[in-house]
C-alpha cells in the first residue's frame, strides 16, 4: 500500500528533473522507474530520509539521463495523453468493438467469461482473470484493428489455457493463422 506520495525536483548538471517518491510501507530499498511518458517514480521506505534518495539518484543520473531522452525521443501509444472526453469515448469505441469481435470469435471457441471491463492501463493490452473476467485497454480503437482483434482473441483463448503453451498458441492459430506477423507489428507500436 502506498503511504505517501510527494513531489520532488532532482538537479543534474543544472538540469531540473521532477520526480515523485513514493512511500511504500514494506519497501526494502529505493526503487527507480521511468514510465511510458517519461514520468520518473521512485520508491523509498517510510522513514528513509530524502537527502538519501537523492544520493541514490543522483548515483543513477548517467543512467537517467540517457533513458530518459530515450523515451522523450520515442513516444509510444501509451505516452499520449488523453483529455477525460477523450477517454471516455475511446472507452465507449473499444467497448463496442471488443463486444462485437467477441461474439464473433466465440462462435468457434464457445467459451465462457463474466464481466468485460474497458480500463485505462498504463501498459498493458489485455488480461484475463481466473474469475474469467476479461480486460482490455481503452487504447484498443487506436489500434489497426486486425492488431487489436489478434489481442481480443489472445486473452479470449486465455480462458482455456492460462498459459502460453503450444496450445495455448495453436489454440489462437485456429482463427488468427497470421497471428506472429500481428504480434510482430503490435511490438513496433
Ligand atoms: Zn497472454
Amino acid at each position: 500500500m502506498f503511504k505517501k506520495t510527494e513531489d520532488k525536483r532532482l538537479n543534474i548538471n543544472g538540469e531540473d528533473y521532477p520526480y515523485t517518491l513514493r512511500r511504500k510501507r514494506y519497501a526494502k530499498y529505493v526503487r527507480l522507474t521511468i514510465e511510458h511518458d517519461g514520468a520518473l517514480m521512485v520508491t523509498a521506505p517510510v522513514t528513509y530520509p530524502v537527502f538519501l534518495v537523492k544520493r541514490f539518484l543522483l548515483s543513477r543520473a548517467r543512467w537517467l539521463v540517457k533513458n530518459l531522452t530515450k523515451v522523450k525521443n520515442n513516444p509510444n501509444i501509451f505516452s499520449f495523453k488523453h483529455s477525460e472526453s477523450q477517454i471516455k469515448e475511446y472507452k465507449k469505441q473499444t467497448r463496442t468493438f471488443v463486444l462485437d469481435r467477441l461474439n464473433y470469435y466465440n462462435q468457434y471457441y464457445n467459451l465462457e467469461f463474466k464481466r468485460v471491463a474497458i480500463r485505462n492501463q498504463k501498459s498493458r493490452w489485455g488480461s484475463c482473470s481466473s474469475q474469467k473476467n476479461l480486460n482490455f485497454n481503452y487504447r484498443l480503437c487506436l489500434l489497426p484493428s486486425d492488431i487489436a482483434e489478434y489481442i481480443i482473441v489472445h486473452e479470449l483463448c486465455h480462458l482455456q489455457e492460462m498459459n502460453h503453451s503450444v496450445k495455448f498458441w495453436r489454440l489462437v492459430e485456429k482463427t488468427i493463422p497470421d497471428y506472429k506477423f500481428r504480434q510482430k507489428r503490435l511490438k513496433k507500436i
